[in-house]
């Protein structure tokens, strides 16, 4: 049997700096690997010290758009994936005024995005997609809507009835959500605390709260052991120059000690439907 496997995540840089070990481990154990990416990133802040050409003539948010596709291009090469870019406009982070914007991808046509990444699946015929869980992880709104979109184009590919004109309808066997647990989350904030930094102001923005994230370890079903491709998943996230190229809030952490503490990816398993406490290491089995 071929292999297939489908993320769609919301943002360039959300296939490395999220999943961009499990990707690249499927990818080398000979899995067919595809990123499908919701947004241009466009919304996204420069971080601190890029230097590279998102303003000048080329500026403003078709400027930084490009150099997102580039960075995201590199990304997904250097895991092994094939890249399907879905372009909306980047939603902003909660209270963002890009948010407002008609063609944000919050405010798309939900039959039409669905329909788009129903015809994605029908086409590359995955037997395992995965995406963001409801929180986006830290509530980000674009990540809710992939939840929202993959969740529905899920049921649909499946469907005969949906999107007669979108190819031969296909079941995926397995669907996941990205989430991780609560306590390496509290773990975190106590180093962060011991340095005298605020876990509820963290972020380029200084907007995201660190007490509201991460989900209890039962509903964890799916732990990815991804350290061997550690150095594939720093190279991937290195790509994202605009976005400071990884590691953010954890970037200080000496390197064994982030290697043991983020070196497996979490995933919940929503379908099929599956008890809390249940454990697996392996998508496909
Ligand atoms: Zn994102």
């Amino acid at each position: 049997m071929n292999k297939t496997l489908l993320a769609f995540l919301a943002h360039p840089d959300d296939e490395s700096f999220g999943s961009g070990g499990t990707l690249a481990k499927y990818a080398d154990e000979g899995v067919d690997v595809h990123v499908a990416i919701a947004t241009d990133g466009a919304a996204g802040s420069v971080a601190d010290g890029y230097e590279g050409g998102a303003d000048g003539d080329n500026g403003g948010h078709d400027g930084l758009a490009a150099v997102r596709l580039e960075e995201l291009k590199t990304a997904v090469s250097i895991l092994n994936a094939t890249l399907h870019p879905f372009n909306y406009r980047d939603s902003g982070y909660i209270d963002d005024p890009a948010n407002d914007h008609p063609d944000a991808f919050i405010n798309t046509d939900m039959d039409e995005t669905v329909g788009r990444l129903v015809t994605l699946i029908r086409k590359i015929r995955p037997q395992v997609l995965f995406t963001h869980d409801e929180t986006g992880g830290y509530y980000h709104p674009d990540h809710i809507h992939c939840w929202k979109v993959a969740t529905a184009a899920f049921h649909a590919a499946a469907d005969p009835a949906r999107y007669p004109n979108a190819g031969e309808p296909h079941q995926c066997d397995r669907l996941y959500y990205t989430a991780f647990a609560d306590t390496r989350v509290k773990w975190i904030m106590r180093l962060m605390r011991l340095r005298g930094k605020d876990p509820t102001k963290i972020g380029q923005n200084k907007d995201i709260d660190l007490t509201r994230i991460g989900i209890s370890p039962s509903h964890l079903h799916t732990h990815i052991d991804y350290r061997p491709y550690w150095n594939v998943k720093l190279a991937a996230s290195a790509c994202h120059a605009s976005q400071g190229g990884g590691g953010g809030f954890t970037k200080w952490l000496p390197m064994w000690v982030q290697k043991r503490l983020f070196g497996h990816d979490t995933f919940i398993r929503a379908f099929p439907p599956t008890p809390d406490g249940f454990r697996e290491t392996d998508f496909w089995k």
